[in-house]
């Protein structure tokens, strides 16, 4: 393994893994993309179908949904990063497994590290698991939580809307408070020194 000083370093490494099973059935590992100086960094559960062909990271109908979603606050593609908990797609979509999980969350881990967003959003229970083990999505999703100094927004997976129509009004309106919880961050900021400002996070 080289050194990752840069996210090119990771996704050079996450393109030629051998570290889990699931190098053995993906035709393209999807290390992830967008911008590298970003508020918001995506992560959500694993590759699928065209994910895994075109190496890219929600490109199928979960990904033009979510695209749909960073509309609704203004956002393009370009301007987040994309990626997922796992690298490799899993045979037929299954979920992933403990040991491929734990196998990929080095590269995960630099990436946000390099990344350093001001908010992570996890997109399905898997992607919270990594910040909140023992949490339910359907208790907290929608509502920012401190993780080891970072922000993180749980939400339901975009797939999920589309499996349960139900659900899609409740991620519409999920992805819609973003924008507050960042606005809330920056005047934080800036009123780091103002003891009358009670942070709201
Ligand atoms: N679902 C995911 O979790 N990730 C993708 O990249 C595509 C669909
Ligand atoms: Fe490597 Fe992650 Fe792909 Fe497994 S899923 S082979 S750990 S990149």
């Amino acid at each position: 393994m080289t050194e990752w000083n840069t996210l090119a370093d990771v996704a050079k490494d996450v393109g030629v893994c051998p570290l889990c099973p699931l190098c053995a059935t993906r035709t393209k590992a999807v290390p992830g993309e967008g911008n590298e100086h970003p508020d918001i960094m995506f992560i959500g559960e694993a590759p699928g179908f065209h994910e895994d062909r075109q190496a890219r990271p929600f490109v199928g109908p979960a990904g033009m949904f979510l695209e749909e979603l960073l509309t609704s606050i203004g956002l393009k593609r370009a301007d987040v990063f994309i990626t997922n908990v796992v690298k490799c797609r899993p045979p037929e979509n299954r979920d992933p497994r403990p040991v491929e999980i734990n196998a990929c969350a080095p590269y995960l881990e630099r990436q946000a590290e390099l990344l350093n967003p001001k908010v992570i959003v996890t997109l399905g229970r898997f992607s919270m698991a990594k910040y909140f083990a023992t949490e339910s999505i359907s208790r907290v999703h929608g509502i920012p939580r401190k993780h080891n100094g970072m922000i993180v927004f749980p939400m339901y997976h975009p797939a999920a809307a589309l499996h349960q129509p139900a659900l899609r009004h409740t991620i519409e309106a999920d992805m819609l408070k973003i924008p507050k919880v960042l606005a809330e961050l920056s005047s934080q900021d800036k009123a780091k020194d103002d003891p009358k400002q009670l942070p709201l996070l």
